[in-house]
């Protein structure tokens, strides 16, 4: 049997690429997109108005969801939502819904664990199991997205599960397909990168001209103290730090936000 593609991980050129290669009209990819992206429809076979041989010929070799949502953990003081997803190959990861005074954010994970040992992270502590891919990172919001389909997701932040810019294509491909017209047209502006700091990557994103937030966790104002709670900092020191977070801000004019948790007796 063939194995079934998520049409989350494609882009609509890409998808449109798929349509006419079985022969059907261009059109019937945005109409798909429609579905999915605008009405939270996540079964090809339940898509109104659409051909069911067309549908039927597609869902053939392609799906919409790969992530089974596990858990859904309410917060009583802040509202705030966090769900667990277990991957099609028995991995789990964590997003975040966080309700604020009329904005909506959804915290995405980009990796099923995390490589980079942070001292006062958990998803560090448990280790790092692979990437995510495009169609896992976007599942994630469309599943929250239809779970909250009153209130409009007004920003996305990469800061669940994992370094965003250590899984650099899969999570740039899906900025790219939330921000396209024919999805849903997500500004870049409202989309934050959160990296505990890996210099050559912030300078290879400022070449993308995307316009995304550039957050950086900072948690040390010391290489010494730095090194300690955030491993990463050997191998790019402040130094090369604060110098690509400055051209970040020189090229792309985004103002560059710091991340500092103050641990009692550490470093505040
Ligand atoms: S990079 Fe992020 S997810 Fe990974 S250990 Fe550090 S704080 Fe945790």
């Amino acid at each position: 049997m063939t194995k079934q593609q998520s049409i989350l991980g494609l882009l609509p050129e890409e998808l449109t690429g798929l349509v006419k290669e079985r022969h059907f009209p261009a059109y019937r990819a945005k109409q798909i997109l429609g579905w999915i992206y605008k009405k939270n429809i996540f079964c090809l076979l339940e898509m109104p108005n659409l051909p069911q041989d067309f549908c039927k010929a597609l869902a053939g070799f392609l799906k919409v969801l790969s992530l089974t949502c596990v858990k859904k953990h309410v917060s009583a003081q802040d509202k705030t939502i966090k769900y667990v997803f277990k991957t099609e190959d028995g991995n789990f990861l964590e997003s975040v819904f966080i309700p604020q005074k009329g904005r909506f954010t959804v915290c995405l994970s980009s990796q099923a664990g995390c490589s980079f040992n942070c001292a006062f992270c958990a998803s560090g502590s448990r280790g790092y199991k692979r990437n995510l891919t495009v169609a896992e990172i976007i599942n994630q919001l469309l599943w929250i997205k239809k779970e909250h389909s009153n209130n409009k997701i007004t920003n996305i932040v990469f800061m669940g599960m994992g370094e965003p810019l250590a899984n650099y294509e899969s999570v740039l491909k899906a900025i790219k397909i939330f921000n396209h017209p024919d999805t849903l047209c997500f500004g870049a502006r409202r989309i934050t990168i959160s990296t505990c700091g890996l210099a050559p990557e912030i300078s290879r994103l400022i070449k993308e001209n995307l316009q995304v937030e550039l957050s950086i966790s900072l948690h040390a104002a010391n290489d010494k103290l730095r090194d300690k709670l955030m491993p990463v900092n050997k191998i790019y020191p402040l130094r090369d730090l604060i110098a690509a977070a400055r051209e970040y801000t020189k090229v792309t004019h985004r103002v560059v936000t710091f991340e500092y948790v103050l641990i009692s007796g550490i470093n505040e």
